[in-house]
């Protein structure tokens, strides 16, 4: 039994990791969309409070929880003010109360059965399990999802951290350590007080598979058609009913086939209409439009309000407002100024022994938004796979290759 860790340093990191990371994902703390206030759950709040307690015993003597559920904590050292973030909340997407993990050990490469749900591991359908044999695995039971997004960075964030505060004579920068509620709903950064959190650049511990390192997500814009028809009683329509249930369906029927989530990949973007609302008085459709070039993003945008407009206008009694916000920006911009910061991490994990895989994130991290508020922070690889669903999985080696990537990260900075 060879598992294969990236380095003896990662070995020696995982038992502890493990241990944290199976005492986090029994903590339920999936977020609400329908938030009233931050943290939209409880269970957030517990699981900052339980890390609180731990941040404090490690050392960092500062760490407290605030009112909108942040946790905050800061490790003094050498060099300028680095960040380490990671989200507390798990995905409303799949149940998520109720982790019971199960480590599966030194991975055969076979079919993985769970207990519960007849939930079922295939290589043949997860082909990223394929790059696993051999390694340690935690599932959840099949029921629930694991929660590895993001509890494997903040494992891995917590074991470097303890790590470094354990071996005063390795070279850090000061760190400052942030867990932040509701990034599944899109609030993660939204009440993130960067001028308290005082870092010069950050990293999120939020991507997947081994040596992930992306500075680019999308642009994103939310946008909400709103159809007002004339409703009449169907025995007295004749000549009189403008039905804005059927415009509505017209629209998005005249929507470019070729320009959705389900056509397109790499580097190409999208409309997706995820919800329609309508009665025969009033319709609205409600879209997100993502590209990772803003003139592309902007093109998108006009497609839809000029399909929307053009439909619509054909029944001249009927109206039609579109309504384009934007959601978040490609972090690319912000970072291609700071050369340092990706590049640190590069070296990071190529010291660590894992060759960086440099992807567009086909969605958003906190990163996008705090980034564009004056904190440049891309995103790195936590270990975990198939994030929101029963069948996440997540790889004691890959996250402990994490945890040493991070302590490796903090000597890169250290004096700079
Ligand atoms: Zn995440």
């Amino acid at each position: 039994m060879s598992a294969p860790y990236t380095s003896p340093l990662a070995e020696a990191l995982a038992p502890g990791l493990l241990e944290r990371f199976q005492r986090y994902v029994r903590v339920a703390t999936q977020s609400r969309r329908d938030r009233e206030r931050s943290p939209s759950t409880p269970g957030q709040r517990e699981l900052g409070e339980l890390l609180v307690g731990e941040l404090r015993e490690i050392g960092l003597a500062d760490a407290a929880l605030d009112e909108h559920g942040y946790v905050m904590a800061t490790l003094p050292g050498d060099g300028p003010a680095i960040g380490w973030i990671a989200h507390l909340d798990t995905s409303p997407d799949a149940p998520g109360d109720g982790v019971e993990p199960i480590v599966h050990r030194d991975y055969d490469g076979g079919v993985l059965a769970l207990p519960r749900g007849g939930t079922v591991l295939d290589p043949e359908q997860m082909p990223e399990l394929r790059g696993a044999v051999g390694h340690d695995l935690v599932t959840a039971s099949g029921d629930t999802l694991l929660g590895a997004d993001d509890k494997a960075g903040i494992a891995a964030i917590m074991t470097a951290v303890a790590h470094l505060a354990a071996h005063p004579e390795l070279p850090r920068p000061t760190l400052k350590v942030a867990f932040t509620p509701d990034e599944e709903i899109g609030e993660g950064a939204t009440l993130f007080d960067i001028e308290r959190f005082g870092a010069r650049c950050a990293y999120t511990v939020d991507g997947s598979a081994l040596g992930e390192l992306q500075d680019e997500t999308f642009s994103a814009a939310g946008a909400v058609v709103t159809i007002e028809g004339h409703d009449v009683h169907p025995g007295f329509a004749t000549g009189r009913l403008v039905n804005a249930a059927r415009l509505a369906a017209e629209v998005v029927a005249a929507l470019p086939a070729d320009l959705t989530p389900e056509a397109t990949s790499g580097r190409d973007g999208f409309i997706h209409v995820y919800e329609v609302r309508a009665t025969a008085a009033r319709a609205t459709i409600h879209a997100i439009v993502r590209d990772f070039d803003d003139e592309r993003l902007q093109a998108h945008a006009d497609v839809l309000r000029r399909t929307a407009e053009t439909v619509v206008g054909r029944e001249p009694r009927a109206r039609v407002t579109v309504d384009v916000f934007p959601q978040y920006p490609n972090m690319r911009r912000f970072l291609e100024g700071h050369p340092e910061i990706v590049g640190r991490a590069e070296a990071a994990m190529r010291a660590e022994g894992i060759e960086p895989v440099r992807t567009p994130i086909r969605g958003g991290t906190d990163g996008s938004v705090l980034s564009q508020r004056g904190l440049p922070t891309p995103n790195l690889f936590t270990g975990g796979h198939e994030f929101h669903s029963v069948r996440e999985w997540a790889s004691v080696q890959e996250m402990a290759a994490a945890a040493a990537t991070l302590v490796r990260l903090a000597g890169g900075w250290a004096g700079a």
